[in-house]
């Protein structure tokens, strides 16, 4: 969905004058072989350029000034290989605007014991030089993701990359432009909010459009156009008899691909990288977009209903994050419990769209009324989600500041036939329990709307979280009600009420 190799992320190694020719010729050998062992490696998504190393507090500046003014610099990875006194990083911090991984990390992964002599602890020093660098991010009270390992360990390769898809996600918002047709749902709180305030905290902006301006766009496709996508359909997904060519409801059939295509166009020629809408304002349409926002979601577009312009810059976030991962990410929302002692779940679904990301079999495309919006029958995708490990995650306005709630959860395989449910559906189980994550989710005010994704976890979220610099609260399977509430306390004493 998103070319990571278009990125790059900047490799820079501290070091000062202090240690002789030798000595930095070879912390300069050893930072190009490590970069270019993460550049060549599969298990890491973007570029990684190498950078000289840096010796005094004017050439730390400089570079930092350029990564700040490269446009597919995504973040800065820095390393002290060796001692590399932290007052001279004290003006480039300052002016550093990308994200920090501080990889501390060691050349040399074992001892030479029989070899091992002062030249050797004298280039092989990060034990101490990098807590020197850590010492002064702390003390200017710097957010960044410290790794430790040897680099080229798994866990220093996973967590690398898991980083390196945050910064990109947080590379995509910064400046993304979101359409919105139609207001929010009327006196509907959770999904409303301060717009300045999310462009300042997060870079992307939200606009409103006239669906007006938008039908025209959809009245303007042509017939052929509608007669491939169609095509595509049957090709794609299994169609109810109805919807089929010669069928009583194939009509609606080309309502609906008519609208995808116009709605794609309007968002293609826009740039826009996701929208919402809403069934209160519709003028104009046949139906609900309900396929359409399917698919557009497939394709990467972040989408949520209802005027849920937070969900939907979340849902694009989390999809660019995951982007090329096993698994994909949907908007979604908590609609109904199954309150059995044995066996607590959570139905997760919405009026229409579900993101197909998540289908763990072939969507059937159905044609059902909808109760809501007074438009004609809409046409949506319905399928049981995949099972497995997942995160649900609402972002939300507390007036003085953004809160991101991350619950984790477990899918569960949908084992019942539903014939009477429209709807693509999830279950899944709450960490640490449905009674304890429920409620910790309604007293941190989380939304019935979130983003649910299957290809990340909690880790990708507290690295955005802290790139971004705004809150967040987890419920996973050590949350206890009593200390869930503190953090809460605790949070409005760090942040103000
Ligand atoms: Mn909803």
């Amino acid at each position: 969905m998103i070319n990571y190799k278009q990125f790059e992320v900047w490799f820079l190694t501290g070091s000062q004058d202090l240690y002789g020719e030798e000595t930095l010729r070879q912390v300069d050998a050893h930072s190009r072989e490590i970069s270019q062992y993460y550049n060549d490696s599969p298990a890491i998504s973007v570029k990684v350029v190498f950078k000289p190393i840096v010796k005094s507090s004017d050439e730390i500046f400089a570079t930092i000034q350029d990564a700040n003014n490269a446009s597919n610099c995504i973040g800065i990875v820095a390393w002290m290989h060796t001692f590399s006194p932290a007052k001279m990083w004290i003006r480039g911090l300052n002016a550093l605007q990308k994200p920090l991984l501080h990889l501390h990390t060691q050349y040399n992964r074992d001892i030479p014991w029989s070899e091992i002599d002062m030249d050797f602890m004298n280039l092989n020093q990060s034990a101490h030089g990098d807590r020197e660098f850590g010492f002064i991010m702390t003390r200017m009270r710097m957010n960044r993701k410290v790794v430790v390992g040897h680099w080229k360990s798994a866990h220093t390769l996973g967590e690398l990359d898991q980083w390196t898809r945050v910064a990109v996600a947080k590379h995509d918002m910064n400046g993304a432009k979101f359409a919105r047709f139609g207001d929010n749902m009327r006196q509907v709180a959770v999904t409303d909010g301060d717009k300045v305030a999310a462009e300042m905290a997060f870079g992307f902006s939200v606009n409103t459009y006239a669906v007006g301006d938008l039908v025209a766009v959809i009245n303007a496709v042509h017939d052929s156009e509608i007669d491939r996508l169609t095509e595509e359909y049957e090709d794609t997904y299994s169609l109810v008899a109805s919807l089929r060519k010669g069928g009583e409801r194939n009509a609606s059939l080309r309502d609906a691909a008519q609208i995808e295509l116009g709605m794609r166009q309007f968002l293609e020629s826009g740039g826009f990288k996701g929208y919402t809408n809403t069934f209160e304002d519709l003028h104009g349409m046949k139906q609900l977009p309900g396929i359409a926002s399917q698919r557009l979601m497939a394709s990467g577009y972040g989408y949520a209903g209802e005027g849920d312009w937070k969900t939907a810059a979340m849902v694009r976030a989390l999809k660019v994050m995951g982007s090329g991962l096993n698994g994909g990410t949907s908007f979604m929302e908590d609609y109904t419990y199954h309150f059995n002692p044995d066996n607590n779940l959570v139905l997760g679904a919405h009026m229409l769209e579900i993101c197909p990301s998540i289908a763990a079999e072939k969507p059937s495309a159905q044609i059902h009324p909808l109760g809501i919006g007074g438009k004609d029958d809409p046409v949506r995708l319905v399928f049981n989600a995949a099972a497995g490990p997942a995160i649900n995650v609402s972002l939300i306005d507390l007036g003085n500041r953004f809160r991101l709630l991350v619950n984790e959860v477990e899918a569960v395989k949908v084992d019942h036939d539903l014939p009477k449910l429209p709807v693509a559906r999830v279950l899944w189980k709450p960490a640490p329990s449905l009674q304890t994550a429920c409620a910790a989710w309604i007293y941190a005010g989380g939304a019935h709307h979130t983003a649910y994704s299957q290809n990340l976890n909690t880790d990708y979220m507290e690295m955005f979280a802290e790139m971004l610099g705004v809150e967040m609260v987890v419920i996973d399977k050590d949350t206890q009600l009593r200390q869930f509430k503190n953090e809460l306390r605790w949070s409005d004493g760090y942040f103000g009420k």
